[in-house]
């Protein structure tokens, strides 16, 4: 390990950076045909960066680029408290939205790490990537040692399970490769069988277009199938993740402060919120990314699926007056669902 190697993982943990890792900035030529084939057959979910050849030649994002260090920040899948007893029905952010926006506490620590770095050596020249950067963060936090690519797509490490937010910096710097860990899914299938649409191939590939996490996050109508699957969960899906073993028993630290009345939110209220009121509550969360309409489209069908009675006059208003096509056929969608259902009892 060089000197600058350590000064480097010793910087990360006094940032609060869970994991670091680091790999040569060699091209990851062997994703290339996958990535076509997704693209092509359109199982990706288009939040892509869309040049393949920038996502798999490092090169490309950093003239000099010698060494990719990988960045992961772990994050809770156990809310810290549970929100208060409720009339209403609640609904349900995934982890991976509890809190303030992981793209920022990722973005923030990596900025302080590059400063921190720029500090020791004058020669540092870098590319910083988060989630929707050109190279694969799967990828490069696989070969850096973060921990092996599951099933289900997601990197997990012994130590965090699969809770983790990955980002990675291309450097110039001439660092120590690690080696990727030595355990794996072996026979395991478990998050294969557990997925509601059949999303997962089996082989860490997916069918992003049938994943609820991405259509959740879908603009317009969603099918009858993945209304009804989506259940009370209102953004992403975190069914994969909970049927792993590797996540049982974890429990990561939060870095920031949770709200469990923004993480589960009163669905009845939700759906009456106005923009303004909606921008107060819920801006500094990742799943806010897509705007309140679509979340309200989800929370309507979740209302459905709770057949929560008591949000028929709710919908009816909102079925009458709609403020969009979207809501007013969620409402209407919702109504006869309810409406049947007590047609059934009575
Ligand atoms: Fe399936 Fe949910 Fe995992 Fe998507 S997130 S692959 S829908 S279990
Ligand atoms: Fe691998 Fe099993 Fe976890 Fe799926 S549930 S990622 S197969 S260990």
């Amino acid at each position: 390990m060089t000197d600058l190697k350590s000064q480097i993982i010793t910087l990360s943990k006094e940032i609060g950076i869970s994991k670091i890792g680091f790999t040569t900035a060699d091209n990851f030529d062997y994703l290339a045909k996958s990535l076509k084939m997704a693209q092509e057959n359109g199982t990706s979910s288009g939040f892509e960066h869309k040049n393949i050849a920038e996502r798999t030649k490092p090169e490309l994002l950093l003239k000099n680029a010698k060494t990719i260090i990988s960045i992961a920040v772990a994050y809770p899948n156990k809310l810290p408290q549970m929100p208060q007893k409720s009339d209403y029905k609640r609904g349900k952010f995934s982890p991976s939205s509890w809190g303030m926006d992981y793209h920022h506490i990722l973005t923030e620590k990596m900025a302080l790490l590059s400063a921190r770095i720029a500090e020791l050596t004058d020669e540092f020249d870098h590319k910083a990537m988060v989630d929707t950067g050109a190279l694969v963060d799967t990828a490069v936090a696989r070969r850096a040692g973060i921990g092996f690519i599951g099933k289900n797509g997601l990197v997990i490490s012994k130590e965090f399970g699969s809770y983790m937010f990955l980002g990675e910096l291309v450097t110039n710097l001439n660092l120590a490769p690690d080696r990727p860990v030595t355990y794996d899914c072996g026979d395991c299938n478990h998050c294969v069988t557990s997925c509601p649409t059949s999303a997962l191939n089996g082989d860490s590939t997916m069918n992003a277009k049938r994943c609820l996490s991405f259509q959740t996050q879908t603009t317009g109508q969603l099918a009858e199938e993945f209304r009804v699957k989506m259940k009370n969960v209102i953004y992403g899906c975190d069914i994969c993740q909970i049927a792993c073993p590797y996540n049982k028993g974890i429990d990561n630290q939060a870095q920031t402060t949770i709200d469990p009345e923004v993480a589960f939110p009163e669905l009845i209220p939700f759906i009456q919120l106005t923009n303004k009121e909606f921008k107060a509550k819920f801006s500094e969360i990742a799943g806010a990314w897509r705007g309140k309409n679509v979340l309200q489209r989800n929370a309507i069908y979740a209302l459905a699926n709770l057949n929560d009675k008591t949000a028929i006059s709710v919908l009816e208003e909102i079925a009458e007056n709609p403020r969009n096509e979207v809501h007013q056929e969620a409402a209407q969608w919702a109504l006869s669902k309810l409406k049947i259902r007590l047609l059934k009892k009575s």
